[in-house]
Order: structure tokens, then C-alpha cells, then sequence
């Protein structure tokens, strides 16, 4: 079966790469490790990784000689560079298995304790790139994410990169792989004892994601487990949207919780719903038809507080008083909607106990999601029941190997996304050394 025939969820045409000019050469076309049998129609590698995204060049860098890795896009890393706002949130020191969802959530395990944040902080470290800790253990760089991508690439130069290739057709005949790759217009057939699919997920479709990696795999026997969009902005019905409009910009602290989990972040109003950390990261456990619930000012005993506060200063407006804990707008918005009129001594404490119930239990509910047009990552993908959580290596066929987020190994926001890229490229890349 074709690599590029239709995509298994929709029945539809995968991507089509306009021809590039046919006399262009990719950038990293070395020979280190390969054989060419026919000048630019076949090669042998020992290696041939699909992807040259985080997993894929971590891989890369592991994975010994005679790698060959390939790239539909023009240049490597793409994700990377757009990633934590231009500065790339590259690991998170708290991480531990608790921070992602797959259907066995012991898969990640192994390869998160035989690569940890610290071993990526200590390559940042050798290669002087300056960074910080913004918040709950989110490492940035300080400059810029380009600098994780000349990293990855300084690791990986004893590997060749093509870009603008693309796989065509991948077979295996027993003993090794046989992958027809369209490199700029021209055909190269490319022979491989290991196959590493590190073609990442579907989201953000415009920068190049396709999902080829679960077709490969799913032509391979391997089972690919329900994929949806997440964290992504979450939108909502055209009249709560409207209410949301008039608050776009607002930011509030907030714990938000959905089907048992709760995260305690910003939560951001937009012109089409929400969005901000909060709701991002409650989006990889929200299902249409459930509802969130929001408590807002996490951390303050409303009733209290408001009770205290009618002592103080009766005469103040309810709006006035809840806009001290608060976004001025937000507590104008609510008091209104909820029709709670009047100063604070005109309120009976059962009044209050209401209000607090109400700010500590607002419901939402969200009709859909922004979709993998905004999406920061897959959730699901490659069931890893058929995969060696030591190696990133298939039980079904010898030598393929699959990485990153095309796994179903899906991380919380905050750089947990990037370790498991980059644990489950070294994890794979080890294992190919040690054959
Ligand atoms: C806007 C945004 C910001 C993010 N910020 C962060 C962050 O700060 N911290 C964090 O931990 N995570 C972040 N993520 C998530 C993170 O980028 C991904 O989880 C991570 O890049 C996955 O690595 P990967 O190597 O598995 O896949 P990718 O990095 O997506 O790499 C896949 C590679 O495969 C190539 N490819 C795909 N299809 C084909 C094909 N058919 N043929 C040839 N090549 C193909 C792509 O061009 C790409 O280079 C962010 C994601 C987005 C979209």
C-alpha cells in the first residue's frame, strides 16, 4: 500500500507537496553512512527516520551510523521554532508520568526515567544556550527556540537530511524496509534495516502535519487509537459567544475541572470562546456534551471573604467588591447576569453563600473545539500495546520504530511535550545503537 494513499480516519486524500524544481538539492545531502547503488535512484541506510521534527532529530542524534533522516518541509524543526511563543518551553523539570494521557499510562515510564529533563538541561547546558524558568517548572530560552533547533542539528550531523522529500510508498520484505521517497521532483528509492516513524500528529495541518505516521503504522497491523484535537481553545454556542465577546481580552485566575481533573491557570476570554492555559489544558479531557466547571479566585474562600467584606464596607456595590478579587469587567458581567443588584450590606448571608456557590461552580459548556487548525497536539495516536515502551520499537514488525506524539503518548501543556519527544527519540535511538 501507498504511504500517500488516503488517510485512514477520513477516507480522503492525504497531503500533495507541490513539485519543488527539479534540480534543486536538499541542504545535508552528505554520504556519511550511506551506499548508493545508483546515483540518486537508490541508497541503503542503515537508518532512515521519517520526520525531522523534535523526536525524529533527537533520534537522529542517537541512533548511531548511517542514519538518513527525511522532511517534507523546507527546514527542520518547524514546530520547534514557532513553539512557546518563539521561545520554546523545551522540558519541564517536574515531569513524571502523572502529566500525560495515552490508554496505558504506564507506556511512558521507561523512557521518561531513562531521559529526564535533567539530561536535556545538561545538553542545553553544554551547548551555553541561556534559559529560564517561567513558572511550575517551564524552562524557556531565553533568546530564541532557534537555538533548540541549531542544537538538534549540532547533534545530529553525523546524519544526513534531506528536505523537501517525501515518502511515496513504504513496503517491507522480511528482512528490511523499502521506501520510495519524492525528494524535490525526483523519485529515490531508499532501503533501510530500521524505519523510525517520527512524523509527528495532525495538528496545525498548514505547517505540515499530515498523520502519515499512523497510516504507516495501521498498513504495518499496528492499531491507532481515537485522535482528536487538544489543547486547543474551546468554543461555544453563538449566544454564550457573544457574552464572551464582550469580555475578549480578560484574563482571570481559575481552577477548571472536567471529568475528574482539574487544572489551576489563567483561563482567557475570547471573541469565539476560550482559551489561556487553563482551558487548553482541561481540553485534552473535555468530551462534547460535558460541561466544565469553573471556580474562579481558586484559593479564596469566597463566602468569607465576601461576609468579611460586607463588615467592612457595606455601602460599596456587590460589583464594586467582586471587582477586588476580580477583572473589573468579568465582576460587572456576572453581578448582571446573575442579577445580583444592590450594596453589600443589602445582602443576607444566604445571598452571599449563593453568590460564592456560584462563582466557585460556574458551569460551561463548550460545544466544540478550534480544531487541529489551532491544536497544539494530537491527543491518541499509534496504540503502544503493540510497542516496547523500552525502545520505541513494534512487536509486529522487526526494526520499525515509532516516536513522539505520532505515539498515543499525549503531554499536559508546559514543555512535558518536548520531553516526551525527546525521551522517546533517545529511547529509540539507544536501542538502534545496541541493535
Ligand atoms: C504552536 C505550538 C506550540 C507548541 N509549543 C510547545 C512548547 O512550548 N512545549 C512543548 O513541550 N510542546 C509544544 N508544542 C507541541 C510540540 O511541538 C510537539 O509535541 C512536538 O513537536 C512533537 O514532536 P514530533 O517530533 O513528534 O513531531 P513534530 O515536531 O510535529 O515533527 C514531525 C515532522 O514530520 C514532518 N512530516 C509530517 N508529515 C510528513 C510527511 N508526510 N512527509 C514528510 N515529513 C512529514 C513535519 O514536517 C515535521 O517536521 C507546541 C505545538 C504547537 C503546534
Amino acid at each position: 500500500m501507498g504511504a500517500t494513499g488516503t488517510t485512514p480516519e477520513t477516507g480522503g486524500p492525504a497531503h500533495h507537496l507541490p513539485p519543488a524544481p527539479r534540480k534543486r538539492r536538499a541542504p545535508g545531502d552528505g554520504t556519511a553512512g550511506a551506499t548508493r547503488t545508483d546515483a540518486m535512484r537508490e541508497t541503503h541506510v542503515t537508518t532512515l527516520i521519517l520526520g525531522a521534527g523534535a523526536a525524529g532529530m533527537m533520534c537522529a542524534a542517537h541512533a548511531g551510523a548511517g542514519v538518513l533522516v527525511i522532511d517534507h518541509a523546507r527546514s527542520p524543526g518547524e514546530k520547534i521554532r514557532i513553539s512557546g511563543g518563539g521561545r520554546c518551553n523545551f522540558t519541564n523539570l517536574h515531569t513524571a508520568p502523572g502529566n500525560f494521557l495515552s490508554e496505558n499510562p504506564h507506556f511512558c515510564k521507561s523512557a521518561l526515567a531513562r531521559y529526564t529533563p535533567w539530561d536535556f538541561l545538561d545538553l542545553v547546558g553544554r551547548h551555553a544556550i541561556p534559559w529560564h524558568e517561567k513558572t511550575l517548572g517551564q524552562l524557556f530560552c531565553d533568546r530564541s527556540a532557534k537555538d533548540i533547533i541549531a542544537l538538534l542539528r549540532a547533534e545530529m550531523s553525523g546524519a544526513d537530511l534531506w528536505l523537501e522529500t517525501t515518502p511515496e510508498d513504504v513496503a517491507h520484505d522480511g528482512t528490511g524496509f523499502r521506501v520510495r521517497l519524492d525528494r524535490a521532483g525526483q523519485k529515490v528509492i531508499v532501503t533501510a534495516r530500521n524505519l523510525v516513524l517520527a512524523t509527528g500528529g495532525k495538528s496545525i495541518p498548514k505547517m505540515g502535519a499530515t498523520g502519515l505516521a499512523y497510516q504507516i503504522a495501521a498498513q504495518f497491523g499496528h492499531r491507532i487509537t481515537e485522535t482528536r484535537p487538544a489543547l486547543v481553545p474551546l468554543t461555544f454556542d453563538e449566544a454564550q459567544k457573544s457574552v464572551f465577546a464582550a469580555l475578549a481580552g480578560t484574563a482571570v485566575d481559575s481552577r477548571i475541572a472536567c471529568n475528574g481533573t482539574a487544572f489551576d491557570e489563567a483561563m482567557l476570554f475570547t471573541h469565539r470562546g476560550l482559551s489561556g492555559p487553563a482551558v487548553l489544558q482541561i481540553s485534552s479531557y473535555w468530551r462534547e456534551g460535558d460541561a466544565l466547571s469553573v471556580r474562579l479566585c481558586p484559593g479564596v474562600d469566597l463566602f468569607d471573604h465576601l461576609r468579611a467584606r460586607r463588615a467592612e464596607a457595606g455601602a460599596k456595590s456587590v460589583a464594586t467588591i467582586l471587582a477586588e478579587v476580580l477583572p473589573k469587567k468579568l465582576a460587572q458581567h456576572l453581578t448582571g447576569d446573575w442579577g445580583v443588584a444592590g450594596n453589600m450590606a443589602d445582602q443576607s448571608d444566604a445571598a452571599l453563600r449563593a453568590l460564592a456557590d456560584r462563582l466557585e461552580g460556574w458551569h460551561l459548556t463548550p460545544t466544540s473545539s478550534e480544531g487541529y487548525r489551532t491544536a497544539e497536539v494530537t491527543l491518541g495516536g499509534v496504540a503502544t500495546d503493540a510497542i516496547s515502551s523500552r525502545s520505541m520499537q513494534s512487536h509486529l514488525v522487526p526494526g520499525l520504530f515509532i516516536i513522539g506524539e505520532a505515539l498515543d503518548v499525549t503531554g499536559w501543556l508546559g514543555g512535558y511535550n518536548f520531553q516526551w519527544a525527546w525521551s522517546s527519540g533517545v529511547a529509540a535511538g539507544r536501542a538502534i545503537v545496541t541493535g
